[in-house]
């Protein structure tokens, strides 16, 4: 096929903004393309070269733009700059460049070949796969020889692909609007072309599919292992109530980690990793990788999941921005002791090489606890099934408790709608936040055994703040974060004197430690904020039936308090106040 056919088609759909005019367009564009140059048409207009997946980047550098510019145009470098900067894109800058005299015309027709889209394809194909040494030159090289059997028009478009801003305006629904009447003979098939592109994310080989098998051939593509599938987002509600009004009685409520979605696909040994964004990230997560191919108890397999950044002793769960450090190209073995990382499992859809994102989510929970081990660094997501408001907020708060943003609620007959945000999951926050400048005094009353890098120490530590009224210590938070070396070698020395095998009467807690202290060392901590908890017992009943108040995200500080004695720790009645001002604060916001 010409790219001059092409290029016109494109000039008409920039000049174009209604969706039914566009979809005309495009249908007849799709009836004048022959079959095999479909794929490549398809991700052309999509403004790429491969689905996103491949990570086949466009976008050469503006600088090599203008440069090959100058070079087919035969003006100064300028000279094309100063054209770039008035016409404000490079696109138009090429076309006013080229006209009367440059390119094919300047050439005359007889002496170029006339540009065919598959040329164009490749030539770009290998401009954005070719990197290293000499990579400037070659590159440069081929866009001069594309641009020198360009028409202005073609240029135009050559070098707005090129740079990666081709902007046609149509969106990628519209392509399959214009796909099935073209390709399939009714706009009525959009719905089984969407839903094809749903499950693979490319719409080249569902186009592809389309002209070569029809209307069958479409109905037949499933989820494959290898190829991510566009995941399926929620919807927000503002309450337990609002929730169960959407979807119902009962809910599957699940712990809304805070860290990263991974698409796991598994194949054999072969694992790989996308993001969100349909991102291969697999060398980020090596570990992950590791872990899929030793804890996933099927050998082909697609699951979902949230990474999290864990503390290396403790297994406490990290801020989301801890992750960021598995963000980098380098030294990602190093990263990955600093940083290590657990998967908690959220969906299966496909299982045993077979796609199961059609059956109800209460089958791919099944499934999901069916092959995924439970490991120190793997598990499916906690969930549970609630029929209550109280239920709904009671689980909240214990995933709030233990590093969690919210809860994500799910719809237990819902089949997994890839590319879809609707009701069928429903992510529910707390309700208020701010951070929480203030420190924190509290007391250790009880320490966990280590692991890891923390073997043979105590990873972390329980701790306390003091209820004056009733003169008790209660807990309110588990911390790992913020120690030394020197720190935890020097804290058991320091505590040996208070080691008690049984639970000091003074201390009210709701875990229990492998050691417990009785109350004299206070620490001082900072948090990011002060939530409802049912499994901690300060303020226990205060502000909620059945909950009392947690740290989230406790860090000590380095400082030992030497000064104070267990009885000057925060008290609780503080505790009531700071986290009735975060809720203060929230509401003024
Ligand atoms: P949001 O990014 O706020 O729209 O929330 C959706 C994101 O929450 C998903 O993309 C996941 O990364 C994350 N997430 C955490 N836990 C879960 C869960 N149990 N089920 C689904 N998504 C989860």
């Amino acid at each position: 096929m010409k790219y001059s056919l092409v290029a016109g088609y494109f000039e008409k759909l920039e000049g174009t903004s209604g969706r039914l005019e566009m979809t005309e367009i495009l249908a007849s564009l799709f009836k004048d393309t022959p079959k095999s140059d479909l794929p490549i048409l398809a991700y052309l207009m999509q403004g790429k070269l491969r689905p996103d997946y491949e990570g086949v980047e466009l976008g050469i550098a503006e600088k090599l733009a203008l440069r090959a510019l100058a070079t087919a145009s035969g003006k100064t470098a300028q000279e094309v700059k100063d054209a770039y900067i008035k016409a404000g894109d490079i696109g138009s800058a090429a076309q006013a460049l080229l006209k009367g005299g440059a390119g094919r015309e300047r050439q005359g027709s007889l002496l170029s070949e006339p540009l065919t889209l598959r040329r164009v394809y490749d030539s770009l194909l290998s401009i954005a796969k070719t990197s290293g040494g000499g990579s400037i030159d070659s590159k440069l090289r081929e866009l001069v020889s594309l641009l020198n059997d360009a028409t202005p028009v073609e240029a135009k478009y050559i070098l707005r692909t090129a740079m990666g801003v081709l902007r046609l305006g149509v969106a990628d629904y519209t392509i399959l609007d214009g796909a099935a009447v073209g390709l399939l003979g009714d706009k009525a098939h959009r719905k089984v072309l969407e839903r094809a592109y749903n499950v693979t994310s490319d719409l080249g080989f569902v186009v592809g599919v389309a002209a070569e098998e029809g209307l069958a051939g479409v109905e037949k593509i499933h989820l494959e292992v290898g190829k991510p599938i566009r995941p399926m987002l929620a919807e927000r509600l503002k309450s337990a109530q609002a929730i169960l009004d959407q979807i119902g009685k009962p809910v599957a409520a699940e712990y809304k980690l805070d860290g990263e979605r991974l698409q796991m696909h598994k194949d054999g040994d072969k694992v790989e990793l996308f993001s969100r964004r349909l991102e291969r990230i697999t060398s980020n997560y090596p570990d992950v990788v590791r872990y899929v191919r030793s804890y996933v108890k099927s050998k082909r397999a697609v699951l979902e999941g949230e990474v999290v950044a864990i503390n290396a002793d403790s297994g406490e769960y990290l801020p989301f921005q801890e992750l960021m450090h598995r963000r980098r190209k380098h030294g990602i073995e190093e990263m990955m002791k600093q940083y290590p990382v657990a998967v908690n499992f959220f969906d299966a859809l496909n299982v045993d090489g077979k796609d199961i994102t059609g059956r109800t989510y209460l089958k791919r929970r099944a499934q999901l606890e069916r092959v995924v081990q439970v490991t120190e660094f793997t598990r499916p997501v906690p969930s549970k099934m609630v029929e209550t408001t109280k239920e709904m907020e009671e689980f909240m708060e214990l995933a709030i408790s233990e590093g969690c943003e919210g809860i994500m609620a799910k719809k237990p007959d819902g089949i997994y709608r890839a590319g879809a945000r609707e009701f069928g999951w429903i992510k529910l926050k707390r309700e208020y936040s701010s951070e929480l400048t203030d420190t924190i005094d509290l007391v250790i009353v009880g320490a966990f055994h280590g692991r890891g890098r923390r073997t043979g120490v105590y990873g972390a530590y329980l701790l306390a703040a003091y209820d004056s009224k009733r003169k008790v210590f209660p807990t309110v938070t588990k911390i790992g974060t913020g120690f030394s070396d020197a720190d935890l070698e020097r804290f058991p020395k320091l505590l040996a004197q208070y080691e008690s095998h049984v639970k000091p009467p003074d201390v009210e807690s709701g875990l229990v430690p492998d050691i417990w202290y009785r109350p004299r060392v206070v620490i001082e901590t900072i948090a990011s904020e002060i939530t409802l908890s049912p499994i901690h017992p300060a303020a226990m009943n205060e502000l909620r039936p059945g909950s009392g108040l947690a740290l989230r995200f406790p860090k000590f500080t380095g400082k030992i308090r030497d000064e104070k004695g267990p009885e000057d720790a925060t008290t609780v009645k503080e505790l009531v106040e700071m986290y009735s001002m975060q809720k203060r604060v929230q509401s003024k916001a």
